[in-house]
């Protein structure tokens, strides 16, 4: 067998040597799907927390991946961006709003 194509035991069509689950009947080709060590994903949600724009599309990758493992840390970084990057664009609005409240202060305040 070459490197670029298996075989699926179970159903025996032609399959990608990358794919953990046969696309035609769904038997698990790879006992143990790779998994995705802690650092890694230490560093996705560290990515999606304090650059959340940047967590976005690694967490897709995963999520489009065949491993339940990978789906799950890509939907958590999925999930992490988007609540980062709310509370940063509140964040930037609330200390906007501060500013313009001093700037009317200063103006109109005295
Ligand atoms: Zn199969």
């Amino acid at each position: 067998m070459d490197n670029a194509t298996n075989v699926c035991p179970v159903c025996h069509q032609a399959v990608s040597a990358e794919y953990y689950f046969c696309p035609n009947c769904g038997n698990n080709l790879k006992e143990k799907p790779k998994a995705i060590s802690a650092l890694i994903q230490i560093g996705l949600y560290a990515l999606a927390i304090f650059l959340p724009p940047l967590g976005l599309w690694p967490g897709i990758k995963y999520v489009i991946k065949k491993s339940p493992q990978a789906k799950r840390v890509g939907l958590i970084t999925i999930v992490l961006t988007l609540i980062s990057t709310v509370l940063t664009v509140w964040l930037i609005f609330s200390l906007f709003n501060d500013y313009l409240n001093q700037m009317n202060g200063a103006l109109y305040g005295l």
